[in-house]
Parts: C-alpha cells; sequence; structure tokens
C-alpha cells in the first residue's frame, strides 16, 4: 500500500489557546470529511497537510510532527486574501449561483495562487514517487498542476466538496482557464453528483476545447478522469452519540418543554446558500394559513455560527433575526412561539437529540454540494418514524429520492410540502425513510474513502485508446501479405483529411491527379472492392469520381452508388428533417458572426465550416455553438458532430458505420477489410470491424483505429504499395481473381 498524502485548507486539529500561560491546546476537529480521512490518515505513515489556524509554538509543533500533521504557514494578510477573499467572496459564491455576492478582485486572486504554491512547495518536498496525494476542495483548485509540474509522476487525486457549477456560471469567473488548467494536474477529480461532473465536463469543452469520452480526458500525455462520488457520512460515530445516555437525557427534557406539539427541525451553517430567508418565508406561510398549526407545530431551528468575519454573513444574520423576530411576533401566544431559533453550535449528542426528536427535517438549501444534515437525520431514523423535506437544489436530493421535494424559491410549494410531512400517515413515513436510511448506512464516509482511493489505485477500467502511430511502409509490410492472400477484399477510404489534404474552401479539395490514379489503380484490382465513404454530398462526388471505377457512399452514408452505377441508392428509410428549420437560422447566426464560417446544406446534414475563419475565434464561437446546439436539440432524432473544423448535424441512425456494415452484409463475406478516416464520423467504421480486419487513423488523437498514420500523404504512400503488392501477385497469377 501506497503512502498517502492528504492535503486540505485546513489541518484536521484545532490550536487553542490554554487560559494560563502560553500554552497550547490540540484539539480533534470534528466534522464528517475529518473522521472520515482520519483512518486513513492513521494507516501505515502517511502525512496530512493543512493550515494550522493558529500558530504553532514550539511544543505543538512537535505534536504536530507526532502525528505526522505538517503545517503550512502562510501570513496572515496572505491568508485572508486568499481564505475570506477568493475562497470564499468569489469561487465559494459563484460556485453557489450567488453572482452578486461575487468580488473577483485580481489581488486576492495573486494570494490564491501564491498561497497554492506555498501548498505545493510544502508538499512537494514530502512527496516521493509513488505516494498517492489527495487533495482537497475549492481552496485549492491550482494545486493539482503545481504539484503535477513539481513531482510528474505521481498519482494526484483532487476532491471537490461544493457544486461545480454550470459551464455558464463558471465562465463568469476571470481566471476561468487558469482554474480548469489547475485542476487538469490531477489524474482523477471527484465530485459529489453526475450534475457537477457534467458541468465540469462541459465547461473543460467549452472553455478549452477539450472533449471527455465516458468521463475520462486527455491532457499533457495522461489520463484524467473525472467521477461522481457523493460522501457519506460517519454513520456509527454519529449513531453512537445520538442514542447515548447524554442524547437520551436530552431527548426526554427536549419532549417535556415541547409537549406533543409537531417537531419541525432546520439546522444549517448560517450561509446566505442554506436559504434560511426562503424557509422562514415558507414557514410564515404555512402559519398564516393554518390557525391549526400555530399552536400545535414549532419549527426548532439552529443556525450554526459561519465565517464571521466576512461582511456579508452579517447581512445575512440580521435578515434572518429580523424574520424570526416578525413571525414570532405575528403568530407567538404567551409562553409558545412558533419559531425557536439558536445561534450556536451544539453537542453531537444534542445533535442527535434533535434529529430523533424531529417529526420532520426541513433542509432548504439554495444551494449544496451535498448536504450532511440530510443524511444524518436519515441515519437516526431507523425507526421509520421522520419525513425529510428536501431541497433538490442540494447535491443529497440524487440520492435521497423518498424524500419530499421542495423548490425553496416556490414559497407557497415548500409551505404545502411542509404540512403534507407533518401530517403524513406512519405507514408512508417508513416506506418513504427505510430505503433512505439503508442507502445512507451502506454508503457511508469509509466507503466514499475506499471507492475514491481505489479509483485513483486502480488502472482505468477502460482506457481510452491512441493507436500505435506507424510509418507507413511499417503498416504496409503488415497488411500486404494478408491482402496479397485474399479471396476478397474490401478497402473503405475517408476522403477529406484522409486521402486529401484539407484546403482552406471546402470545395477546392478536388482530387489530385495522384489520387485519381490511386483510385482508378484500387478498382482495377480483380478481387478487390473499394469504397470512398464520404460525408460529402452526391452532387460532389459524382462530379469528382465518375471517371474512376470506384464506388462512392455519400452524406455518411445516406447514399449509396456502386462502380459502374449511375443512380444513386437511398439506405434506410426517408428521414424527419424538421429539425433542420430550426438549426438552419442558427448556423445563419452563427456564420453571420464568424468571419469566414459557411454553412453547407446537404440532403439528411447541415455542416458550418469554419476552417477559414480566425483560429480562435472560430474555435471559441465552435465550441460555443455546439453548446447551444446540444441544448437545443436534446431529444432531437440528431446527432452533433464536431469533425476537423466542422460541426456537423445529421440525421440520427445514419452514419458511415451503418453504411459499412450494409456493403459488408450485401456483398461479403470479405477476408481483408481495411477502412481509414481521420475524424469522429470514421470512428463508427472503426467501432464496427469485425475481428481480424485492419482500421487506421490518419492524424493524432484518441481512435478505436488499429493503427494510425501521419498524414494523408502517409495514406496516399501506403495505398500505393498495397497496390503493387496486389498486382504483383496479379500478374504472376499466383492468386486466383
Ligand atoms: N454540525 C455541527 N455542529 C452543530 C450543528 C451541525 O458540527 O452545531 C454539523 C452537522 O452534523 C453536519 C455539518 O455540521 O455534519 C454540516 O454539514 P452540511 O453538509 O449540512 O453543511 P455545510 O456546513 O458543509 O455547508
Amino acid at each position: 500500500m501506497s503512502r498517502v498524502i492528504l492535503v486540505s485548507n485546513r489541518l484536521p486539529v484545532t490550536i487553542s489557546r490554554v487560559r494560563s500561560g502560553n500554552g497550547q491546546r490540540l484539539n480533534m476537529s470534528s466534522g464528517g470529511l475529518v473522521t472520515g480521512l482520519a483512518p486513513l490518515h492513521a494507516r501505515g505513515d502517511g502525512l496530512w497537510v493543512g493550515h494550522p489556524g493558529e500558530q504553532p509554538n514550539e511544543e505543538t509543533l512537535k505534536e504536530l510532527e507526532k502525528q505526522r500533521l505538517v503545517p503550512v504557514e502562510v501570513p496572515t494578510r496572505e491568508f485572508r486574501n486568499y481564505y475570506e477573499g477568493y475562497s470564499n467572496s468569489a469561487l465559494w459564491p459563484l460556485f453557489h449561483y450567488f453572482f452578486e455576492r461575487c468580488e473577483f478582485d485580481p489581488a486576492q486572486f495573486e494570494a490564491y495562487r501564491s498561497v497554492n504554491e506555498r501548498f505545493a512547495d510544502a508538499v512537494a518536498e514530502l512527496a516521493k514517487p509513488d505516494d498517492l496525494i489527495w487533495l482537497h476542495d475549492y481552496q485549492l483548485m491550482l494545486l493539482p498542476e503545481m504539484l503535477r509540474q513539481r513531482v510528474p509522476g505521481v498519482r494526484i487525486g483532487f476532491f471537490l466538496h461544493i457544486p461545480f457549477p454550470s459551464s455558464e456560471t463558471f465562465r463568469v469567473l476571470p481566471q476561468r482557464t487558469q482554474i480548469l488548467r489547475g485542476l487538469l494536474g490531477a489524474d482523477l477529480i471527484g465530485v459529489h453528483t453526475y450534475e457537477y461532473a457534467e458541468n465540469l465536463q462541459r465547461s473543460f469543452r467549452r472553455l478549452l476545447g477539450i472533449e471527455t469520452v465516458r468521463g475520462q480526458l486527455r491532457y499533457s500525455g495522461r489520463n484524467v478522469r473525472i467521477q461522481a462520488l457523493p460522501i457519506g457520512i460517519d454513520t456509527d460515530e454519529l449513531r453512537e452519540a445520538a442514542f447515548s445516555k447524554e442524547a437520551d437525557r436530552y431527548l426526554v427534557e427536549l419532549k417535556r418543554r415541547i409537549g406533543d406539539r409537531q417537531v419541525v427541525l432546520g439546522i444549517d451553517r448560517l450561509d446566505y446558500t442554506k436559504g434560511l430567508p426562503l424557509k422562514l418565508q415558507a414557514w410564515r406561510r404555512l402559519l398564516a394559513s393554518s390557525q391549526r398549526w400555530r399552536r400545535r407545530a414549532v419549527l426548532i431551528q439552529l443556525a450554526v455560527p459561519s465565517r464571521e468575519n466576512i461582511e456579508s454573513y452579517h447581512q445575512q444574520k440580521d435578515e434572518v433575526e429580523r424574520l424570526v423576530g416578525e413571525i414570532n411576533g405575528l403568530y407567538g401566544s404567551p409562553g409558545q412561539v412558533p419559531i425557536q431559533y439558536m445561534y450556536q453550535s451544539v453537542s453531537k449528542a444534542e445533535l442527535g437529540a434533535l434529529y430523533r426528536l424531529a417529526d420532520v427535517a426541513f433542509v432548504s438549501p439554495i444551494r449544496d454540494g451535498l448536504n450532511l444534515v440530510a443524511k444524518e437525520y436519515v441515519a437516526c431514523r431507523d425507526d421509520g418514524g421522520g419525513v425529510l423535506v428536501l431541497s433538490e437544489f442540494a447535491g443529497a436530493a440524487s440520492e435521497l429520492g423518498e424524500s419530499l421535494r421542495i423548490n425553496p424559491w416556490d414559497i407557497e410549494g415548500t409551505a404545502s410540502q411542509i404540512e403534507r410531512a407533518i401530517e403524513m400517515d406512519y405507514g408512508e413515513r417508513q416506506e418513504r425513510m427505510r430505503p433512505m436510511f439503508h442507502r445512507v448506512v451502506q454508503n457511508d464516509v469509509h466507503r466514499w474513502v475506499e471507492r475514491f482511493m481505489s479509483s485513483l489505485t486502480e488502472p482505468e477500467v477502460e482506457e481510452v485508446q491512441f493507436p500505435p502511430s506507424l510509418q507507413s511502409q511499417v503498416l504496409a509490410e503488415t497488411l500486404a501479405p494478408q491482402l496479397a492472400t485474399a479471396e476478397k477484399a474490401l478497402l473503405m477510404l475517408d476522403y477529406d483529411g484522409s486521402l486529401r489534404e484539407f484546403t482552406e474552401r471546402y470545395e477546392d479539395a478536388v482530387p489530385t491527379d495522384e489520387i485519381l490514379e490511386i483510385l482508378s489503380a484500387l478498382g482495377d484490382l480483380e478481387g478487390v472492392t473499394a469504397y470512398i465513404n464520404s460525408g460529402r454530398d452526391r452532387n460532389t462526388l459524382t462530379e469528382w469520381f465518375s471517371d474512376v471505377p470506384i464506388s462512392l457512399i455519400a452524406e455518411h452514408g445516406l447514399w449509396i452508388r456502386e462502380a459502374g452505377d449511375i443512380e444513386w441508392r437511398r439506405m434506410g428509410p426517408p428521414p424527419d428533417l424538421r429539425w433542420k428549420e430550426i438549426v438552419r437560422p442558427v448556423l445563419a447566426d452563427y456564420s453571420n458572426r464568424t468571419p469566414g464560417a459557411r454553412i453547407e446544406e446537404k440532403s439528411s446534414a447541415l455542416v458550418w465550416h469554419y476552417r477559414e475563419a480566425d483560429d480562435a475565434l472560430g474555435e471559441w464561437q465552435a465550441l460555443e455553438l455546439m453548446s447551444v446546439l446540444e441544448d437545443m436539440l436534446s431529444g432531437s432524432p440528431v446527432e452533433i458532430l464536431s469533425g476537423a473544423r466542422v460541426i456537423e448535424i445529421r440525421q440520427q441512425g445514419v452514419d458511415k458505420g451503418r453504411a459499412f456494415e450494409f456493403v459488408n452484409d450485401s456483398q461479403g463475406p470479405f477476408d481483408f477489410i481495411l477502412a481509414t478516416g481521420d475524424d469522429r464520423t470514421d470512428e463508427d467504421i472503426f467501432a464496427r470491424m469485425p475481428e481480424g480486419a485492419y482500421s487506421v487513423k490518419i492524424g493524432g488523437g484518441q481512435s478505436a483505429a488499429r493503427a494510425a498514420v501521419g498524414s494523408p500523404g502517409s495514406l496516399r504512400r501506403l495505398l500505393r504499395s498495397l497496390i503493387d503488392v496486389r498486382r504483383g501477385v496479379d500478374q504472376n497469377g499466383a492468386k486466383p481473381a
């Protein structure tokens, strides 16, 4: 087992002053993350690197060392700009969709960068090549890349504990590319939900032009994986506290004070993302509409102090307290208030007693990476008695599907879900709570740690493939003997970017004499069937290739014309092309805005070409257009493909692979098959090649092809060699046709 180095903004201990003298005391911090990671840290000789909070004295330093905790020193002012500044006044609000609270101060980003550098130096000094390094959270998003530069071969995992926002939101961040590139230093990036993983992938695609395939991407010669892995809670520790004697005592006392009123419980850090004002408004709405619940229900709201050095947190506190006062003033009666509000934190036993007491847990964040309170409530309710009311904007909602969902902005709807929860009969409560309880217990924080670590250490289940790049001569030597002895051979050749180099204007890529000669020679070979399988339209192919004895497939497999024929035949039923009416004006709009870009109309596709546009502008517009089209056409019977400086929107189910299968089935079996191509559309053939067939990608990059050659010139050399070999065989009569 490799040594594990954990890295987080804060060390898992708190340094506090001993009242008398200058002494310090070291206490383990509480919280799910610390309990989850503590066993991992305790194992072996792992280290934990982070900021110590307080400046440790000599003695504390020794104690830290003993516990293998490595403090990173940061000057106070720099720490403030990094932590309260960029981390909590830029990243935190933006990632929770609170644009209006964002401050983007370049000096704060500079501090953020500098602190990340300090962490990188500290970790690099300790790290050995076979260590596993696990970095945590939004305060350290530049760290993966910084570490990768310092310790290139080491395995690095990163987990983001807050949401990753939509690419539309993320692109607001002035330092968006630095942050994305920072993350890409990791081998594995973990987030809580599929939605966040999707958002992150979309940002990579849109802002850096990096495609992900099944959660993996290629960056700087390495594979980077993105995985949705929601954190769990420490159920054992929580339940031990919640069902302790101390908790029992609290529970008895609480019950005595509350009487037979229904208890609705809210437990939130006092953070604007938790949506406390909206929650209080929903509670007010319920009280306003129901005399009954004014007397028979109480909201116990614990607001845990948080980030008290940041001004916007003060404002939030004022607003919450004003609302609590207002509602209690309106709907309270002597000795009875409808909201019991506390601004403090409580012990684990008290917390457990509250979870056990509550008939309903009211968890209504406006945005929350996950929300542990929701899981903790569920973990304390194996009696099946409680009801969880949960915001759809909490990451935990994707795992806790049996909860009553709310949109916290819909005050009316939230109030009625709360009423439904209070009134819910025991049978339904049980039916909803049981499956959630088992899920939460099974997927606890220890399981989460295990799963992250095994993802980080195990080789990828499915490697993204990069075919070996070969010289055309080497490839010819491999293929020649097979082709020489084949009874029936099939060649499927892509045209643009494969046989023929791209030209500025796509209509200028007419076949050269060399290409026509190669195709003629291929067409004349006995026992060899050769096709051009192109995305181009029928008319162009007719015009260009009518004089050579070669078969043609047009528009990625929509049309076929065998050598010697005049008529084209359609493969498959006539397509439904209504989507074209929606897409055409959008492409026209992007063409207007992108000098040099043009639209090509095919019978089953529309193509947006931007080869002639300015490089950077073209790329940018194409990424944006892709994302607009993906949203606009989701659920439509079309596919959107990005090729070599083209975006093609085409009828679903029409692809080159299908055309290849049609030929193979109707004219086969072939005992030698070679397919060539350079872009995404050719992958549809490569993916369907039968065993023993050859596929060659032209150019670099990811591909399912068996081999790659560098350029169209190499492919032409390869084809000429193969023609010579086959001709030689024919002439010698060694092979019957
Ligand atoms: N919590 C606590 N002291 C309290 C109340 C709550 O330590 O007085 C804990 C609670 O048990 C939970 C955490 O604080 O584990 C809050 O986590 P959550 O994911 O709900 O919100 P976050 O604070 O991480 O945004």
